[in-house]
């Protein structure tokens, strides 16, 4: 077997087993590793910096829509939790606690968060007196504890690291609108810069965030056809607000409460890209978060070389100059087969490869990750060569992604329908519902399928639920989600 294929072969194929393809793919890549403590990853130098681009790009866009990072503590008096019925009963089961510290007992026992409105309802509620306090528009970037039963790398995990926005508002309107405005700011980040078509929808009330009035999400489908709920936006209405006592004093010289929302993605995102674009051959990274855009691999005999790195170099410093993120692996004890092998792995999106007649004839080759197209390039024009193919990579990884989504999105009638469409074929399904938690719950126990949210936009809309036949309330995304 020759070198590149034994390569290859360590990592298990998609169409044998996907968990392994995914676990092979992140480990070998060295985007994380396992943590002693249980459910808790550890995020290696690429795995990070994949995070750290997703929270540059997502915090200009925050701020853009007048948002401000402030920090709240990690640790929540229990009392805290009790005030919002829904909201404990929701979080408890996967909440931490600190009962013991500086080697005493603690008065009250602290809980490590989940999620802050408990701690930012109380602060608002000093903070926020009058109409003209108002909006409050904050953002916070943090980790998170939620101790969760069934944990996968990046995707669920019992810490994780996410923004949580949080906002309070003078009118119900306006907090809705806010809702909206995050949820849209998710999808257009999520399509822009990583490649990843989504479906944007509000979540049934069974699915819904405890303590929320509403919730809206964005769903994406992974390789294997499952769901991955990539980022959520909840009106929370004045429900925290009576819980916190976040009151003001309007327009009209009454007391009234707030109106609340809090959203946030977190590192789930990491692993929805990696299950949306990846293939047998391992990661592939869209261009805008990739941790390195353009490896340059010099090649030629050992004489010519130092001639060939050299001009190599020269181009190196002017792709840096640009703001691309270029490396170049000139280790001449490797062969540039097992190096392409290596990058294509790690996913970066453009090889740029140079050998001494190239260089003669002032050209270089740039190959893309994903459709292996070979483009001889001037170097000249280096610079804007490479900024085209990185955008070409990105639209190619959506365009491929929303065809993959199309083609395992079906619609049904009944929930027979529905089996035998999921025996065959994975992906989404687009069904009729009453509005019954019931029906909701027959399909999860029939088919292993949950609600994933009633589509802004479906593509057809139901008039039967798909289970009892009664007249539809709704039209509904169902899939097996992660
Ligand atoms: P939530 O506060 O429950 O609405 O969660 C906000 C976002 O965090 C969700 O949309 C998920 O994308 C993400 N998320 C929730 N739980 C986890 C977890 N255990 N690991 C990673 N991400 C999570």
């Amino acid at each position: 077997m020759s070198k590149e294929k034994q390569f290859v072969t360590e990592i298990t194929p998609q169409q044998e087993d996907f968990s392994r393809w995914y676990i092979d793919v992140i480990k070998k890549a060295e985007l994380m590793d396992y943590s002693p403590v249980r459910g808790c990853i550890v995020f290696r130098p690429d795995g990070y910096e994949i995070w750290e681009h997703i929270r540059e790009e997502l915090d200009r866009r925050f701020k853009e829509t007048g948002h401000r990072n402030a920090y709240f503590p990690l640790f929540i008096p229990e009392s805290f939790f009790q005030k919002e019925k829904e909201h404990v009963e929701g979080f408890n089961p996967e909440l931490p606690w600190v009962t013991e510290a500086g080697g005493e007992v603690l008065e009250e026992k602290l809980a490590i968060r989940p999620t802050s409105e408990t701690m930012i309802g109380h602060m608002y509620s000093k903070w926020i007196q009058s109409y003209r306090d108002l909006p409050v528009l904050i953002n916070q970037w943090a980790n998170v504890v939620r101790w969760e039963k069934r944990t996968l790398p990046f995707l669920r995990t019992s810490e994780f690291l996410w923004q949580e926005g949080h906002t309070a508002h003078e009118t119900e309107e306006e907090a809705r609108q806010e809702t909206m405005l995050m949820l849209k700011t998710y999808r257009e980040f999520v399509e822009d810069y990583l490649a990843i078509p989504v479906i944007e929808g509000q979540k049934t009330p069974s699915e819904k965030f405890a303590g929320a009035v509403d919730t809206f999400s964005i769903e994406a489908m992974m390789k294997d056809g499952r769901a991955v709920q990539a980022g959520t936006s909840h009106y929370l209405g004045t429900n925290f607000a009576v819980a916190f006592d976040i009151k003001f004093l309007g327009r009209e010289n009454e007391q009234e409460f707030v109106h609340t929302t809090s959203w946030g993605v977190s590192t789930r995102l990491i692993g929805s890209l990696i299950m949306v674009h990846g293939d047998d051959r391992g990661l592939a990274l869209p261009p805008k978060v990739a941790p390195t855009q353009v490896i340059m691999i010099p090649i030629g005999p050992a004489k010519l070389r130092d001639q060939v790195v050299g001009r190599a170099n020269e181009l190196f410093g002017e792709l840096k100059q640009a703001g691309v993120r270029v490396r170049m692996d000139d280790r001449s004890d490797i062969s540039p087969g097992w190096k392409f092998n290596e990058y294509e792995m790690r996913g970066v999106p453009v090889r740029l490869e140079i050998g001494p007649r190239d260089m003669e004839n002032g050209v270089c080759i740039l190959v893309s990750r994903i459709t292996g197209e070979k483009r001889v390039v001037e170097q000249a024009n280096l610079v804007e060569e490479v900024r085209k193919m990185l955008a070409d990579v990105h639209q190619e990884m959506y365009d491929r992604a929303k065809q993959f989504r199309d083609e395992h999105f079906y619609t049904v009638d009944s929930i027979d329908e529905m089996k035998a469409e999921m025996e065959e074929k994975r992906g989404f399904t687009l069904a009729g519902w009453c509005g019954s938690e019931a029906c909701e719950k027959h399909v999860k126990d029939e088919t292993g399928a949950t609600s994933r949210n009633i589509p802004f936009d479906p593509q057809e809309k139901k008039t039967t639920c798909l289970v009892c036949g009664e007249a539809a309330k709704h039209t509904v995304v169902f899939a097996r989600a992660y």
